[in-house]
């Protein structure tokens, strides 16, 4: 290990030496090799690390413990230390430590031992035992795979006193810490000695379970209990598990090591799974044993199948703290990764070969299983009451059908903060009327496609008015990048030229050169910049009044069957200007009240606007004028704040960015809290300054991450809107900010 790690010379030249010694002796294990050899083994070792050095290699004990600890310092810059503190978030200006120990044995015969223990199952959360060992090893030898260790209820026997000190000192370090601990210990000589302690690192079901069980215990407090629960953790808890009624047979089994179920094609490197993985291909690495190096593999696949290593395997260590599906040491699979091949019992699978991981159980499956979504429990359901009851920041859900609306209202959600309806004009057999309305070429044209949509939009609301009755939903009016609903300019250029060349009938052309026209007319260079949000609504009036109508007339008959309708929040996108805002207020209330009208009937509604221009938030103190609440759209806020294309900059510049730490977040992610986050604060100041408790909400991606939840809190919003799964995430992200802010 000092020649490979410190000396930077390649292990195999060691491993193969061994390999060899063993061979030759006619053994199977390191520990087979008599003093003898391994006194030869150690002649071979020098001999081979000074070939591989050129020269001779220090045998001074100080200048090489110096060398060790010079080692330690320069993994912090290594391409694994690198990768895994992007993926977590760190910055790489932290630095670190280095501990100098006394050394103890665990290889000194049969009374001698080397281990891992949990003081709970990090996987399930229950108290129990949890721990591998093995005797007369190193605790290289119980990581590295290469002998399988014992479960740690055999120590009983083979060690007792060391292992009823083990269980004593385990209770001790839990209490003393309070929280779940993850240690290494060494028993030299029948004595025990503890090398390492700290918290472990556990899937979320286990983080909910510890949690909820500490605080029954009197161990911790609920406020305690909620930060000790990582938000983005909860994620892993809210995917789906194969549908237990699946009759498929289980081809191998392994080692249940970090639960949840994944369907993926098969990949035999860490490279390759890290390539086809980020094309968004769904794929399950499958190694012998994966090792550090293989993270950026890890971290883009569905599951990780090994055929080695126990449940404190790395796999299955780091797939556990990544809520990556993972099943270890299912030693019944033979690979071959030159030829990208395993064999499991008599069927041979290859990279196209699809299989399905159940990481609860262990098994194994051909084929792509039936997933069916996840069951929360208890606990989980116990967490978001104590975090509902001390947050201050509401939560609600960016949804725009039944399904979405009902699975957020079940998540926990006060309501919909944004039901985005260009999306509900998104599906295929709407888009010719969506597209008859952008292209008309007068008002009577463009009433006629908005006749036919207004029904189909009503219904839309109904559904989501049901699920959500009783609560406050904001519909976003429309704001559609307009290029999403046209045909491409280009290909549309194409197809007019292939049906000129290829003579085409007269009237086919015609028709396609109409369309070419037209698309000519309305392309714009930024689209997302262009006539966007109420910029189309100011051009064409007809669009906001057949939205107000479909949502007053869908709240009323929601009214009238459900005997209960929503809180109705009509929401004017893309706003710049106040004068924007009051004309389009003036259109929306004479629709609404013409709808009232002709009912015979009303409801309560409010009219507000999303703030995600820099000058609607500069000016929010005249906006707010003509505002019932203001919703942030941080994502547009950060297009526009910091001047860069959504579409194109995370594909572009902005990941080198992030990457060469010029920026420690991707600000489409993580809210820019100290650039586009001023904007916020200034926009909830200045629109309070003008009608003081205005309600103000964010609605962009950044309602469901916690940094920006925290940051949100301290800004005093009243509520984040979020995707429906994020909604758990984000009340406990409220209650924790709530909490750290105090
Ligand atoms: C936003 O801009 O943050 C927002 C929620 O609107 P959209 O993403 O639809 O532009
Ligand atoms: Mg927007």
């Amino acid at each position: 290990m000092y020649g490979e790690v410190v000396e930077g010379i390649e292990p195999h030249v060691f491993e193969d030496a061994l390999t060899e010694i063993k061979a030759a002796r006619g053994v199977a294990l390191d520990t087979d090799l008599t003093a003898d050899d391994l006194k030869e083994l150690t002649a071979t070792f020098k001999a081979l690390a000074n070939e591989a050095l050129g020269g001779e290699w220090t045998s001074d004990p100080r200048e090489q413990l110096h060398r060790a600890v010079n080692a330690v310092f320069a993994s912090w810059l290594n391409p694994r230390a690198e990768f895994y503190r992007r993926a977590n978030g760190i910055s790489r200006n932290l630095g670190t430590a280095v501990n100098v120990q006394q050394m103890v044995f665990g290889n000194r015969g049969e009374t001698s031992a080397t281990g891992v223990c949990f003081s709970r199952n990090p996987s399930t959360g229950a108290k129990e035992l949890y721990g591998e060992f093995l005797t007369n090893a190193q605790g290289e030898d119980v990581v590295a795979g290469i002998r399988t260790p014992r479960e740690l209820s055999e120590m009983e026997e083979v060690l007792p006193e060391a292992f009823h000190d083990l269980l004593a000192t385990m209770d001790k370090l839990e209490l003393h810490n309070k929280d779940m601990q993850d240690m290494e210990f060494t028993i030299e000589d029948r004595k025990l000695y503890m090398l390492q302690t700290r918290n472990g690192k556990r899937t979320a079901a286990a983080a909910v379970k510890t949690a909820v069980d500490m605080v029954a215990e009197g161990l911790i407090t609920k406020e305690e209990a909620l930060l000790r629960i990582e938000p983005s953790q909860l994620d892993a808890l809210l995917h789906p598990g194969i549908d237990p009624e699946h009759i498929a047979p289980v081809i191998v089994k392994g080692l249940p090591a970090s639960p949840g179920a994944a369907v993926g094609a098969l990949s035999f490197s860490a490279d390759d799974a890290a390539e086809r993985g980020g094309r968004g291909e769904k794929v399950i690495l499958v190694r012998f044993e994966t090792t550090p190096d293989d993270i950026h593999g890890v971290m883009v696949s569905q599951g990780v199948l090994t055929a080695h290593g126990g449940m404190t395997s790395h796999a299955a260590v780091v797939a556990r703290g990544m809520g990556i599906t993972c099943v270890a040491g299912a030693t019944g699979i033979k690979i071959d990764p030159k030829g990208e091949t395993v064999t499991i019992g008599d069927a041979t699978f290859g990279k196209t070969d699809t299989v399905t991981l159940n990481g609860s159980t262990g098994e194994v499956f051909a084929g792509a299983l039936p997933l069916v979504p996840p069951a929360l429990n208890e606990d989980f359901e116990t967490v978001g009451k104590w975090a509902d009851a001390v947050r201050t920041l509401g939560v609600r859900a960016n949804a725009e059908n039944f399904e979405d609306a009902s699975k957020a209202r079940e998540l926990g959600a006060e309501g919909i903060g944004l039901a985005r309806t260009e999306h509900m004009f998104m599906v295929a057999d709407r888009l010719p009327a969506v597209r008859e309305m952008i292209l008309a070429e007068n008002e009577e044209e463009r009433a006629a496609a908005l006749a036919k949509i207004l029904p189909m939009q009503q219904a839309d609301f109904e559904e989501i008015f049901t699920a959500m009755k009783g609560l406050p939903v904001t519909v976003r009016l429309l704001d559609p990048p307009l290029h999403e609903f046209l045909p491409n300019l280009v290909e549309q250029s194409l197809l007019v030229q292939k049906l000129e060349l290829t003579g085409a009938p007269a009237d086919q052309i015609a028709a396609e050169r109409i369309t070419l026209a037209q698309v000519n007319r309305l392309h714009e260079q930024n689209p997302m910049l262009g006539t966007r949000g109420c910029r189309l609504a100011m051009l064409y009036p007809s669009i906001p009044d057949m939205q107000a109508r479909a949502i007053i007339k869908a709240a009323l008959a929601v009214l009238e069957k459900e005997g209960e309708t929503v809180g109705v929040e009509i929401m004017i996108p893309l706003v710049s200007w106040e004068s924007e805002l009051r004309i389009q207020r003036e259109i929306v209330t004479k629709a609404v009240e013409d709808e009232f009208a002709k009912a015979g009937k009303s409801l309560p509604y409010t009219i507000g606007t999303m703030i995600e221009i820099p000058r609607a938030a500069l000016t929010a103190d005249q906006i707010a004028n003509q505002a019932d609440f203001f919703s942030f759209g941080t994502n547009d806020l950060t297009q526009t704040g910091i001047g860069i294309s959504r579409d194109d900059a995370e594909l572009g510049f902005l990941g080198e960015y992030v990457e060469d730490e010029v920026i420690e977040k991707n600000p489409f992610e993580s809210l820019d809290q100290e650039g586009v986050g001023q904007l916020v604060k200034m926009g909830v100041e200045k629109g309070r300054q003008t009608k003081p408790g205005l309600k103000t909400g964010v609605c962009g991606e950044h309602g469901g991450d916690p940094d920006s939840i925290d940051f949100f809190h301290r800004a005093g919003l009243s509520y984040v809107s979020c995707s429906p799964f994020r909604v758990p995430i984000a009340r406990l992200a409220a209650a924790r900010a709530a909490l750290k802010n105090k």
